[in-house]
């Protein structure tokens, strides 16, 4: 179960392995990623400390899955509009970290 939106978690990859994918992706814009990256580490071992047994990630194999992708991602996009990201940056991430299969949140869309 997710702890943001309590659904079952159908596609179980952890924040620290969706973290380890942004990275990769934010490395083009060196400055954001260095106050990105930080503040979803930190975001990651504290929630850890709370949920100790998530579901098993398919990625790596860690019970670390405590949130599901799509909630991650909107978390993502909420800490790259904090750290003021151009549009640019926030729709490159949405059209690569795009797990909202089955929600339907407009406001995850930053094109308004
Ligand atoms: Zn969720
Ligand atoms: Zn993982």
């Amino acid at each position: 179960m997710c702890v943001e939106c309590d659904e079952a978690i159908y596609n179980p990859i952890c924040p620290s392995c969706l973290v380890k994918e942004i990275s990769v992706w934010l490395k083009k814009y060196p400055r954001l990623w260095r106050k990105v990256i930080i503040e979803l580490n930190r975001y990651i071992t504290q929630a850890l400390r709370l949920y100790k047994s998530a579901t098993k990630c398919v990625a790596c194999g860690n019970n670390t899955t405590f949130l599901c992708p799509y909630c991650f991602t909107a978390y993502t996009l909420q800490v790259l509009k904090n750290n003021k990201a151009s549009k640019i940056v926030l729709r490159e991430f949405v059209e690569l970290f795009n797990f909202d299969f089955e929600h339907t949140n407009e406001e995850f869309w930053p094109n308004n």
